[in-house]
């Protein structure tokens, strides 16, 4: 059964996003710009990045066009490379997809291009940029369309729009870095919107981490009938610090985005996220920038999954100091155990 919303009925579906992030880590994305070339230059590497999230878990391979929309892609001087790229990254995500039962999803995003102070004339051409991806997603067969990071609710509903156009269902999903999208809305407000647009499930990704995306839920949560998503990145945000963004070293520096590792959630953090996010309602459930795959697989199974790489989860007992503590190895090693 190929069908979201079917799927949404029955269960939680775990996602899994980040690709941008961690294929930076691994040497194939420009952090700046941060353009998805690595679709044509290096298949291979967003291919597995796909299998390692399949074998965690999620159940949505999301087609790698984040940023490769054309303002973006004329902004590296590669415009006439778009086609190329957008269906390059539908068919790696769809082939890994098939391999194991998981959702195809196109992939829209924040366009840079809309202008509140212009919304006709600016929302025209964020219309045309969505147009070119969802065409695109529709041919190479996408189950639905993930519509992220959105700022603006003016250009969110452009892109569910787009989304309906194109016959395909839609998960939109908003990022502001405060309690409102940059054009003023309130985010449960904006959520209601796009539900009353046609989008068949709203929510938040990015930007907040799961302490500070969690109370927000639970606000878009009452505001809306439709299935709602959480897609946070994996970063311990504060309220003084509610999103990556505003994450600061001890010393006052900026973490974005290229400074964050002390401040990674563990597994851990992220497996309760998961079973937090349930008990509040939320039926699309995954993981943005920051997010890698042993995140993913914690998530899994602390929603009673058992997934392909769970053959490899930790079990300490195994461990030849911490799993036998009273043990003649572990008493050579006792500053391991803080005996000391
Ligand atoms: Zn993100």
């Amino acid at each position: 059964m190929n069908d979201l919303l079917d799927r949404l009925e029955r269960d939680v579906v775990l996602g899994a996003e980040g690709y941008l992030f961690e294929l930076e880590r691994r040497g194939y994305v420009k952090s700046g710009p941060y353009v998805p070339e690595v679709v044509l230059e290096n298949p291979d590497a967003v291919r597995e990045l796909h299998r390692e999230f399949l074998r965690a878990g999620a159940e949505v391979m999301v087609a790698f066009t984040y940023y490769g929309h054309r303002e973006k892609l004329r902004h590296v001087g590669r415009e006439g490379d778009l086609e190329a790229l957008n269906r390059g990254a539908l068919q790696i995500a769809r082939d890994v997809a098939e391999e194991g039962n998981a959702l195809l999803a196109g992939n829209i995003c924040n366009t840079w291009a809309y202008d509140p102070s212009d919304p006709e004339r600016s929302a025209a051409v964020v219309r045309a940029m969505y147009e070119e991806q969802v065409q695109w997603a529709a041919e190479e067969g996408a189950d639905f369309v993930i519509s992220e990071t959105n700022d603006y609710l003016g250009e969110a509903l452009v892109g569910v729009d787009v989304i309906r156009a194109a016959g395909l269902q839609s998960v939109v999903t908003l990022a502001s870095t405060s309690d409102r999208t940059i054009d003023g809305h309130q985010l449960d407000e904006a959520c209601k919107r796009l539900e009353q647009a046609g989008a068949e499930v709203v929510g938040l990704n990015c930007s907040r981490g799961p302490a500070t995306m969690l109370p927000v839920l639970e606000r878009i949560r009452n505001a809306v009938s439709c299935p709602v998503a959480a897609q946070p990145v994996p970063y311990r945000t504060t309220p003084a610090q509610p999103t990556f963004q505003s994450l600061r070293e001890s010393d006052g520096t900026r973490a974005f985005p290229l400074r964050l590792d002390p401040f990674v959630c563990t597994r851990f953090e992220m497996a309760d996220f998961a079973v937090a996010a349930r008990e509040a309602g939320v039926g699309y459930i995954g993981i943005c920038c920051g997010g890698a795959p042993h995140h993913v697989r914690a998530m899994a199974e602390a929603l009673g999954r058992i997934v392909p790489a769970s053959r490899y989860s930790a079990d300490i007992s195994l461990h030849p100091v911490l799993g036998s503590p009273g043990s003649e190895t572990a008493s050579r090693y006792g500053d391991w155990l803080d005996e000391s």
